[in-house]
């Protein structure tokens, strides 16, 4: 059955028009189809595919400060009223809770995420043979001597109506091209293609270069198989978008979200070093260091119009010239910080999922005075190490003491790539690490990169997010030789 978007409205509003709305202070219902496919190689063996089509609607009430929440996959104009019945049943005469909103905008719109071609347009057995093609033009190599593969996309329409008249549908979509090779001898040596996960069409696997990027690919993981281990010790890094997201993740998105600031999340990922009477003050970084949070960037995993609350999402400062700024908020959490609006930050991953507040993108912005290159940034750090590519992390449940690895580490002498190095993390602490950013690329070094599978929340969900990172220059951090470790 398709996602019947006029019927449901009209389900959705013999609920929203009905006395049955006196019972509770606040409605909202959403409609939501998710299909998602993952198809896994290994070499040039199918491995396994993955097919969910998942298709039904929430109703969320606020009754004297307390939500109460139901979905169901049968959408009748029957069920949406069972589901309304639970919901408000779950919370009707319950002490007064803590739950309050912040006063929204209405809105009646609808935004469609164009694309060239929605991957679900394209047959299963066309990505299967264009994967395996790929995979053929990898194992050519004498120095792959195996490779994983896989391809993830998604397609999310949303209908969402509130009790405030609000009547907003959406479509979103996304993809994940990803291959990892493998070198054995004499050890085992992984490495990355450069493919990420993105807010964009099938057209992004299909145009992506790699005929370009196979022959490097393959230099590359020779090289890095033979390059020598990394002296411990303190280097300046010059840190890729392509690595630095991961970082900027762990140890920014995370703790600027006004929940783990306040403790109502701490069950997943811990709670935040950051507070609330921080905004405007705490020195999170360097004068360098300008983060905003943007649903509204272009490709952007979480870029959206409005937000699972129907609030319309803009770019607003988390870090302006290293100082906090701004914390993530959804209507709940930004209300009860008295805070006049949300930054649009609610999302849930499927119909049957309470929306959470969730991470936005969470960029870096490029260095607006100066439009800085590599080779700029290589000789403004003149000695150093080149990090490329994420790798495995760790960070503390305060989002403070971490420490992340890579894909490619270069040496740099003079300004100069002199060769690969390996078996390198760094480790610092999240305002220690930001304070000693000393220089941001330019625009022509911007790159969003991401994830699709930031987790939060028991019962936990996954989140799709980008984050953009121009090449950045950070002084003395301490570096670990990951061998002398084990
Ligand atoms: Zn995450």
């Amino acid at each position: 059955m398709p996602f019947d978007k006029f019927t449901y409205r009209n389900y959705a509003k013999s609920l929203l028009e009905s006395s049955n709305l006196k019972k509770i202070d606040f409605c909202e219902i959403r409609f939501q189809e998710d299909l998602i496919e993952n198809i896994y190689f290994k070499n040039l063996n199918l491995e396994n595919i993955y097919n969910l089509e998942s298709k039904g609607f929430s109703v969320r009430v606020l009754l004297n400060g307390n939500w109460g929440f139901s979905s169901s996959n049968i959408i009748t104009k029957v069920s949406i009223l069972e589901a309304f019945s639970k919901a408000v049943n779950m919370v009707v005469g319950l002490p007064k809770g803590r739950v309050t909103l912040t006063t929204e905008d209405i809105y009646k719109d609808e935004d469609i995420q164009s694309v060239i071609i929605n991957p679900f347009d394209t047959p299963i057995s066309e990505k299967i043979q264009y994967i395996k093609s790929i995979q053929n033009d990898l194992l050519k190599y004498k120095n792959i001597d195996f490779s994983d593969a896989s391809l993830v996309q998604v397609f999310e329409k949303k209908l969402y109506l509130n009790s405030s008249g609000s009547d907003i549908y959406q479509e979103r979509t996304r993809i994940y091209p990803h291959f990892m090779l493998y070198k054995t001898i004499p050890e085992l040596t992984t490495l990355k293609l450069n493919t990420r996960p993105v807010g964009e069409g099938y057209e992004y696997f299909k145009n992506y270069p790699f005929q370009e990027e196979i022959p490097k690919a393959a230099e590359n993981i020779y090289e890095k198989s033979k390059a020598k281990s990394v002296k411990e010790g303190k280097y300046n890094l010059l840190i890729d978008p392509s690595n630095l997201w991961l970082t900027i993740h762990e140890s920014i998105g995370h703790s600027t979200e006004m929940d783990r600031v306040l403790l109502y999340e701490a069950n997943y990922a811990g709670s935040s070093f950051a507070t609330v009477s921080g905004m405007g003050d705490l020195v999170y970084g360097s004068d360098k260091v300008n983060i905003v949070g943007d649903r509204n960037q272009k490709n952007g995993l979480a870029s959206i119009k409005y937000d699972d609350e129907g609030v319309k999402t803009t770019q607003f400062d988390i870090i302006k010239n290293g100082v906090l700024e701004n914390l993530q908020t959804n209507r709940e959490i930004a209300s009860i910080s008295g805070m006049n609006h949300s930054n649009g930050c609610s999302f849930a991953d499927s119909y049957s999922s309470f929306p959470l507040q969730r991470m936005p993108n969470v960029s870096l912005l490029p260095n607006e005075s100066k439009d800085l290159k590599l080779g700029d940034m290589l000789n403004i750090m003149n000695d150093g190490i080149y990090i490329l590519g994420d790798g495995s992390w760790s960070i503390d449940m305060q989002r403070y003491n971490f420490q992340f690895t890579g894909n490619i580490f270069y040496e740099v002498k003079s300004g100069k790539i002199i060769g690969m190095i390996k078996d390198l993390a760094y480790q610092s602490n999240t305002q220690d690490f930001w304070k000693s950013c000393i220089e941001i690329g330019g625009k022509s070094t911007y790159s969003l990169e991401g994830a699709f599978n930031c987790g939060k929340g028991q019962p936990s969900q996954v989140a799709p997010v980008s984050h953009g990172a121009p090449i950045s220059l950070f002084e003395n951090i301490k570096v670990l030789n990951t061998k002398n470790e084990n």
